[in-house]
């Protein structure tokens, strides 16, 4: 496609000042701006004017453009002859003033975005861990066209607009001057590359979405709310980089009676006042399996009792938690007429006053307090 004549393109005469030359580029910027514009051509026509202008705008392009028109390899991205320039780089940055801000490759190697997966457990599995396989849906490579987008036997070519910089720059006419903010260029979405032939199985974007088994190792001890990193399980990388990492994060459902803290779990036992008074050996259940526990005569309630080695192995592998064990004292609801005689004599013999409690007793002390003493 041979290259239309600058003057031709903003519609001036080579005789044009300075001022004719910027209102052209006004009135056709506006014109054909793609966000006004809907007319399929547009984008190019837009692109056309803003490239005369930046020639015809500096004095110096000016002159070389008037002297050797398209054929100076300092004029125009689509001219002939980047060799013996530097490529394209020197181009850009003679055009824009650039070469401040270092642009990020499009075509450097980036690691693949990470992936998050919740796994719901229940108290045991948390405990003792377990292996499981679980399904995520995930975007992987391509295998049609091994991520390239471009249908077999093509090649992505470097994107005409951006020039394989994924960058555009945009000018701006403010009342404070010019303006050129660069943007992600949207003709290839800033990978810098176009794609004339697309792979018809992921449509070009190289990779499709796949619901992928993957293997779980879930440690003993894991808790409700951490996460597991599974390395190289996440999203493909760009351009050749590593993948993302998968995390699993696990929620822990609660147990029945059992609750924990860390390592350890605590665990309520109701007993009874006899057992409590007279002390007993009761059975306890623990993660682990039942366990036999003395209760020593005169327990009261909220007594706490240990039972080392028997809480949450730790995730870490250090050693394992003990297990709490709370005595509730259960006070008897429903007494039989002889075990409510049994219980009167026991009254009788032991008076009122709560058996253990010292001379300042607790009693003794609520009586001192409302005779002022
Ligand atoms: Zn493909
Ligand atoms: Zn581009």
């Amino acid at each position: 496609m041979s290259k239309r004549d600058y003057y031709e393109v903003l519609g001036i005469s080579k005789g044009a000042s300075k001022d004719e030359i910027k209102k052209a580029y006004r009135k056709l910027s506006k014109k054909y701006h793609p966000d006004i514009n809907k007319e399929p051509d547009a984008d190019e026509k837009f692109k056309e004017v803003k490239e005369a202008y930046e020639v015809l705008s500096d004095d110096q392009k000016k002159s070389h453009y008037d002297q050797f028109g398209h054929t100076d390899p300092n004029q125009g991205f689509g001219g002939a002859g980047f060799e013996g320039f530097g490529g394209f780089e020197d181009i850009f940055s003679t055009f824009f003033g650039g070469g401040g801000s270092r642009r990020r490759d499009p075509n450097a190697p980036r690691q693949g975005a990470d992936l998050q997966y919740t796994m719901s457990l229940n108290f045991e599995e948390a405990v003792f861990g377990k292996e499981t396989d679980i399904e995520i849906p995930r975007e992987e490579t391509c295998e049609t066209c091994s991520g390239s987008g471009a249908k077999p036997g093509t090649k992505p070519e470097t994107c005409r607009h951006c020039h394989g910089s994924g960058q555009l720059n945009v000018e701006q006419n403010t009342p404070f001057g010019k303006i050129v903010n660069r943007r992600v260029c949207h003709y290839c979405n800033g990978t810098g590359k176009e794609i004339k032939d697309k792979c018809t199985t992921c449509r070009g974007a190289g990779k499709v979405q796949k619901r992928r088994k993957i293997h779980v190792k879930i440690p003993a001890g894991i808790d409700d709310g951490q996460q597991l990193r599974v390395a190289g399980q996440g999203e493909p990388g760009f351009n050749g980089g590593p993948p993302g990492d998968l995390y699993v994060v696990f929620h822990v459902r609660s147990h029945e009676f059992f609750e924990r803290d860390g390592d350890d779990v605590y665990c309520e036992m109701p007993i009874t006042f006899v057992q409590a008074a007279l002390g007993d050996e009761i059975e306890v259940p623990t993660l682990h399996g039942k366990v036999k526990l003395k209760v020593p005569s005169g327990t009261q309630t909220g007594t706490k009792f240990r039972l080392k080695g028997k809480g949450v192995p730790n995730v870490r592998g250090y050693g394992t938690g003990d297990q709490h064990i709370i005595v509730r004292i259960i006070t008897p609801t429903k007494l039989t007429e002889k075990q409510k005689q049994l219980l009167s004599e026991f009254a009788e013999v032991s008076g009122t006053v709560p058996q253990g409690e010292q001379e300042e007793s607790f009693f003794s002390k609520v009586k001192r307090a409302f005779k002022g003493e």
